[in-house]
C-alpha cells in the first residue's frame, strides 16, 4: 500500500504567479496521474490507511491544498467536480468569513503581495467551503490560525494557534473524528511536533519532498510538490511524472527522499 503519494497545490488560477497552477494545467496533471496508474483517495480513505492501517492497494494519490484560496472554488473546484477527484484543503481559519462575497471577479493580486490578515476576500468563505464538503469530494483540516510559522519558541502561541484553529474546524465540521495539521511553510520543531497530540491533531503534514511510507512518523508527513508551473506545460508534467514514479518505489524513493531532505533529520 505504502508509498502513498500525497500532492501539494496552492493556487489554481489563469494568471501566473509563483504557487500557482492554471486550470487547463490542474486538468492535465490529474489527466497525468491517471494514466500513469494512480488512482485519487479520498481524506476519508486516507486516514483509515494510516490510522487504522486499512489496506487501500498500490499507487494512490491525496491532492491537498494549501490556504484555502478562493481561487481553489473558482478555477479547481469545477475541473474536481467534473472529474470526480477528491483532495483536502488546509484552511487557515482565522480567514474564515461568515458573510456573502461580494465580488465574484476578483482583481487578480500577486502571490507575494498576500496579507493573511487583511485580505480576506481572496480567501474561501465559510459558504463556499460548505459546498465544496457538500458535494463529498472536498475535506478540511487546519493549516493555523494565521499562517503561523511553527518554528517557533513561543510555545504558548503554537498551543494557541494549534487549539484555535482545531476548534473552528470542528465547530465547522462537528461530526469531524479526526484532525490532522499542515504546517505553514512546513516550518516545525520539536517543540511543535510534541505539542500536536495535545492539541488534539492525529497527524501532520509537511514540506518535505517524498512519498509517505511505512513506519514514517506521521506528525511530519512528506508531501510532493506540484503547485509551481512557471516552466513549460511539458516540462511540468516531465518533472510530475518523474517524481510520482520515483516516490512510489519505496526503497529507491525513500533514499532519494531522505538524502534532498537530510536538514530535516536535525529535528529529533
Ligand atoms: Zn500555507
Amino acid at each position: 500500500m505504502f508509498p502513498i503519494c500525497i500532492c501539494t497545490l496552492h493556487h489554481i488560477h489563469t494568471q501566473s504567479d509563483s504557487l500557482t497552477i492554471s486550470p487547463t494545467m490542474l486538468q492535465k496533471a490529474i489527466l497525468r496521474i491517471l494514466d500513469m496508474g494512480f488512482t485519487f483517495i479520498t481524506y476519508g480513505e486516507f486516514i483509515e490507511a494510516i490510522l487504522q492501517n486499512k489496506n487501500i492497494g498500490k499507487k494512490k494519490v491525496l491532492l491537498t491544498f494549501d490556504d484555502g484560496y478562493f481561487d481553489l472554488y473558482r478555477f479547481g473546484f469545477p475541473i474536481l467536480k467534473e472529474l470526480r477527484i477528491p483532495a483536502v484543503c488546509f484552511l487557515i481559519t482565522n480567514t474564515i468569513r461568515d458573510s456573502k462575497r461580494e465580488i465574484y471577479d476578483l482583481e487578480p493580486k500577486l502571490h507575494k503581495n498576500f496579507n493573511y490578515s487583511n485580505d480576506l476576500e481572496y480567501f474561501l468563505n465559510l459558504s463556499e467551503i460548505l459546498e465544496m464538503h457538500a458535494s463529498g469530494l472536498m475535506e478540511f483540516d487546519s493549516h493555523s490560525a494565521t499562517h503561523f510559522s511553527c518554528n517557533s519558541e513561543d510555545t504558548e502561541r503554537l498551543k494557541q494557534e494549534l487549539t484555535h484553529s482545531r476548534d473552528k474546524i470542528s465547530e465547522i465540521f462537528p461530526h469531524k473524528k479526526y484532525f490532522g495539521f499542515c504546517f505553514p511553510r512546513g516550518d516545525f520543531n520539536t517543540n511543535a511536533l510534541n505539542l500536536l497530540s495535545t492539541c488534539g491533531y492525529d497527524f501532520a503534514f509537511s514540506t518535505i519532498d517524498g512519498g509517505l511510507c511505512k513506519g514514517d512518523d506521521l506528525r511530519r508527513i512528506r508531501r510532493i510538490d506540484i503547485s509551481q508551473s512557471t516552466r513549460k506545460e511539458a516540462d511540468y508534467l516531465f518533472r510530475l511524472s518523474k517524481k510520482l514514479n520515483l516516490y512510489s518505489y519505496p526503497l529507491l524513493g525513500n533514499l532519494y527522499s531522505n538524502f534532498r531532505n537530510r536538514k530535516f533529520h536535525r529535528v529529533p
